[in-house]
């Protein structure tokens, strides 16, 4: 029990995903389920979500099917599941640019947007050089650049240059450059005193096991396949975050790690999508 609720929802899943992708050297490997989530903090009277998808519809759905993504469902429905809308939702905080996780924005057009500015300058750079240098637009939707020069237009945007603790109380930001991209943050939510906090790690660590290698008893990290930046900040950066949850990696929530279900309360929705409740604030009923 705390100040916040935190569940993470999915709204669609990759079912061939390549593992070499998420664990830096896994080559020939083969696939693996992944399932494509963001995650709904309920602090006080804000609604925060952290991440948003993408949109079907858009470009950014071109790049889902061409990884096949499946099973996309409207945030209106997976939102609902936790008794939001859409509307409702007073601030977002990307974790960083790819498709999965900015392309969303329009379906929240009440939301303050918090992203950091070297996220948007290094993608405004990579995006001048033009096709030479496509492959690290690996995961971009060039439009979803464009909404934020438009949600900036509008009063909506914020750059966040760096730290920002305490965006909202006891919700804090922190800077991971050069790593899956250029200018990814992770979101600290302070939930009681000294280290009882939960580290909403964006891509930096897609999976425990970048975190251990998957051996528990003699762990070693495995950075993300998938990275613009270094494979050394990585893991300097996937370290920072266990030293802010006392080494317990579970209270590192990895949006695209299976095993959170079952490792938290959780429910699988009538759309076959898993909805995870990392933790309630006291008076939130549970919606697992
Ligand atoms: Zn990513």
């Amino acid at each position: 029990m705390g100040a916040h609720s935190i569940w993470v929802l999915e709204y669609s899943r990759s079912p061939v995903h390549p593992v070499s992708g998420v664990f830096y050297g896994a080559h020939n490997q083969g696939t693996m389920n992944l399932p494509f989530a963001y995650i709904l903090v309920k602090s006080g009277d804000a609604v925060v979500l952290v991440d948003v998808g993408h949109d079907a519809a858009d470009f950014g759905g071109q790049i889902a099917n061409s990884i096949g993504v499946t099973g996309w469902t409207d945030p209106e429905v997976v939102l609902g599941e936790c008794g939001v809308r859409p509307q409702d939702v007073t601030h977002v905080i990307l974790t960083h640019a790819h498709f999965d996780h900015i392309g969303g924005l329009k379906f929240f057009p009440n939301a303050k947007i918090f992203i950091q500015k070297k996220e948007l300058e290094s993608w405004m750079w990579i995006l001048a050089k033009g096709s030479r240098f496509r492959c690290l637009q690996a995961g971009l939707n060039p439009a979803d650049i464009l909404y934020l020069t438009q949600a900036n237009i509008e009063g909506r945007l914020e750059l966040v240059d760096g730290e920002r603790e305490n965006l909202l109380p006891g919700i804090h930001l922190y800077p991971a450059f050069d790593t899956h991209t250029a200018g990814s943050q992770y979101v600290v939510v302070q939930n009681g005193k000294g280290d009882d906090r939960i580290v909403l790690s964006g891509d930096v660590v897609y999976a425990y096991k970048n975190l251990n290698g998957g051996d528990d008893n003699d762990p070693c990290f495995v950075p993300p396949g998938l990275a613009n930046g270094s494979q050394t900040r990585l893991i300097e950066s996937a370290e920072e975050m266990l030293g802010m949850v006392g080494n317990d990696e579970r209270r590192i929530i990895p949006v695209h790690e299976e095993q959170l279900s079952k490792l938290y309360p959780s429910r699988v929705t009538e759309r076959a999508l898993t909805l995870v409740e990392v933790c309630l604030a006291d008076g939130e009923r549970s919606r697992v």
